[in-house]
């Protein structure tokens, strides 16, 4: 996340220059963790990246953002441990030159490759359980198109095997190679072409970035997590998100894109010589090339869009209400979310989300919340359909005041106002107003556990409307990062049918599976597709991916869940496993959604 400015306050200043991660706060720690523990010497650019920094303390704000750490500290150290090194006339080591790193510089530019071991230590290994650390021996940074078909073609030549990296975030071990990481993150144009109702972009664009460059000119794209570069996205598993509900995933994202193959070679999927990107085999592939441009779609936006957070006390209740709504066209984002991850989500802190959880679960018997976000008449037809809801204004109440909420005031008004049917208190009329009064929402309030040395910018963030505002929270994305606040999540992602008793079966395998070794677990989201004919289900397990024995238990969760998911598929024929689509986003949904098995 540190790649992207989510919070407004700046992005660290060397990062945005030279582009490698090495030079953003991720990287430094990386390099940081390496150097303290010997792994590698102090490099050329080891002393580049260290002096670059100049502790202005922008990573803190958004690293406690996400994880509530300070990570300006590992910076200081850093830099202390280099000129450290330094002062006492250690050695640097400068990169070892080669033919291949010679032929590489030619083509992108001096700066724009390199063999240095700081650098290639940053790209060298990510938090993926069942994914060893591989160390590249080139890092590679294009500019163009043209430099990239240069360099494919160059390391084929050299026989030097290569990984094709976006943000990294994709975290399954995907990213790394021993021989070379072509990292896109320096090919950032975004081009409009409103009267296509399109939008080209770069393989180095963020969802963020662009969502935000659209939101400007009045349009929406379907992005989903909010670092992850787009064409990286659709490259993995194709972009799914709560506005696939009425958006669609995979291909559905996009109208033409172009790629530099495995020979080096440029093609537009709109070719008719072209690969067929839209098929899907289930089976583990391989990228079919490098994804240089994608032309995305655009959607529109009115200007009464709002929210509605509809409470259930069961999963099975929520399903069906979402089911209808898609199946009437009833809103543009839908989804059904779990306890831990609303409350994970607006909470700024991991204390006040475990009392929030609970508040949720045992005082207003909330399990499970359905979020609709639509225009009035979608909001109008929730209301008609006899559903009770937290609007806009509740939402930013509650979450203002979520340090409230679990206090005996805010309880006792709820026995009060509730009549035997579960979440009436809702549809009073002057629910609002005293909610109000119990909860006392305010930024101070929210933000009253945080730092004390970021609470200031942390009470003026959450003056900004948007960051309470759900629509915004939705397209953006930036609280769902919360997630992984307390350890690292391994998202398990089916696709099949909204069928109760399946959705059901597979949820208590999935806890079953995850509680056999101990590891924290919890139902994800839903979100209906296509009509609400199919959905996709992510129940989410929680590791310490530096502890060992944890990462061997999720290795053997994994494993099981594996033949879990793959039974149901065999006996159902209508469930499929996100690893089967994985570098295959590019295909039709109906291509993984629907087995066109016995329908001759
Ligand atoms: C906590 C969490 C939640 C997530 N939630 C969602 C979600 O709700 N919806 C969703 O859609 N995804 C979700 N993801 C998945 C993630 O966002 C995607 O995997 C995305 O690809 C990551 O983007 P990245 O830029 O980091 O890609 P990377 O990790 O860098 O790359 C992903 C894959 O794409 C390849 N690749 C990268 N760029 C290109 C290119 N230009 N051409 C060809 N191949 C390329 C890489 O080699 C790799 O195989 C989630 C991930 C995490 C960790
Ligand atoms: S403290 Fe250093 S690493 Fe952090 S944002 Fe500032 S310059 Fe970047």
């Amino acid at each position: 996340m540190c790649k992207i400015d989510f919070l407004g306050a700046g992005l660290c200043k060397s990062g945005a220059e030279k582009h490698y991660v090495s030079f953003y706060p991720q990287g430094r720690m990386d390099l940081y963790a390496a150097l303290a523990e010997n792994r590698i010497p102090v490099t050329e650019k080891c002393v580049e990246i260290a002096e670059s920094c100049d502790l202005c303390g922008l990573c803190d704000y958004q690293c406690y953002f996400v994880t509530e750490m300070k990570p300006s500290i590992v910076m200081q150290a850093l830099k202390e441990h280099v000129s450290h090194h330094l002062n006492n006339g250690g050695a640097v080591v400068t990169e070892e030159k080669n033919g291949i790193l010679d032929g590489l510089k030619e083509i992108v530019g001096d700066a724009w490759a390199t063999s240095d071991r700081a650098v290639a230590l940053t790209y060298a290994h990510d938090p993926c359980p069942v994914a060893e650390p591989r160390m590249p021996e080139y890092i590679i940074m294009p500019g163009s198109t043209v430099e990239i078909s240069a360099v494919v073609k160059l390391l084929m030549k050299r026989n030097v095997p290569y990984a094709v990296r976006g943000n990294g975030s994709s975290v399954m071990g995907f990213v790394m190679s021993e021989g070379a990481v072509i990292d896109l993150g320096r090919m950032k144009t975004i081009d409009f072409d409103e009267k296509n109702w399109l939008v080209k972009v770069g393989p180095g664009v963020s969802a963020f970035d662009l969502q935000k460059a659209a939101v400007k000119r009045g349009f929406r794209v379907n992005a989903a997590e909010p670092a992850a570069l787009v064409c990286a996205n659709i490259m993995c598993s194709g972009i799914f998100s709560t506005f696939s509900a009425s958006y669609g995933t995979a291909a559905d994202n996009y109208i033409d894109a172009e790629f530099v193959g495995h020979d080096g070679g440029v093609f537009r999927l709109s070719d008719t010589s072209a690969p067929n990107l839209f098929a899907f085999k289930k089976e583990d592939s391989v990228i079919p090339g490098i994804c240089t441009a994608a032309y995305i779609r655009l959607h529109p936006v009115t200007s009464d869009e709002g929210a509605a957070l509809v409470p259930f006390e069961s999963l099975e209740r929520a399903l069906h209400f979402a089911k209808e709504c898609a199946m009437r066209r009833i809103g543009l984002a839908i989804g059904v979310l779990g306890g831990e991850y609303i409350s994970a989500f607006l909470s700024p802190t991991k204390k006040l989300a475990v009392e929030v959880r609970n508040a949720f679960k045992d005082k207003l018997k909330i399990e499970y919340v359905v979020l609709v976000i639509g225009d009035k008449y979608a909001l109008h037809s929730i209301k008609a359909m006899g559903y009770k809801y937290f609007d806009n204004r509740l939402i930013r109440t509650l979450n203002l005041g979520l340090p409230s909420l679990a206090s005996a005031q805010w309880l006792d008004l709820i026995d009060e106002l509730s009549g035997e049917e579960r979440f009436s208190y809702l549809g009073l009329r002057h629910f609002h107003d005293l909610a109000e009064a119990a909860l006392a929402p305010s930024p101070a309030q929210l933000v009253r556990d945080v730092d004390p040395e970021l609470r200031p910018f942390y009470e003026k963030l959450y003056s900004r409307p948007e960051m309470t505002d759900p629509v915004w929270l939705s397209m953006f994305r930036i609280i769902s990062s919360r997630m992984g606040r307390e350890k690292h999540v391994l998202a398990m992602v089916v696709y099949l049918p909204i069928d109760n008793k399946l959705i059901a079966e597979i949820d208590r395998e999935f806890r079953r599976i995850a509680r056999g070794h101990g590891l924290k677990n919890d139902f994800g989201f839903i979100t209906p597709l296509d009509d609400g004919k199919r959905c996709v289900f992510e129940y989410d397990y929680y590791l310490d991916h530096n502890d060992p024995v944890e990462r061997m238990k999720t290795q053997q969760a994994m494993m099981e869940a594996g033949v879990m998911i793959e039974r149901y598929s065999a006996e159902t024929g209508t469930v499929t496993w996100i690893r089967d689509v994985f570098r295959q986003g590019f295909s039709r949904k109906e291509s993984f959604l629907y087995s066109t098995v016995g329908a001759d």
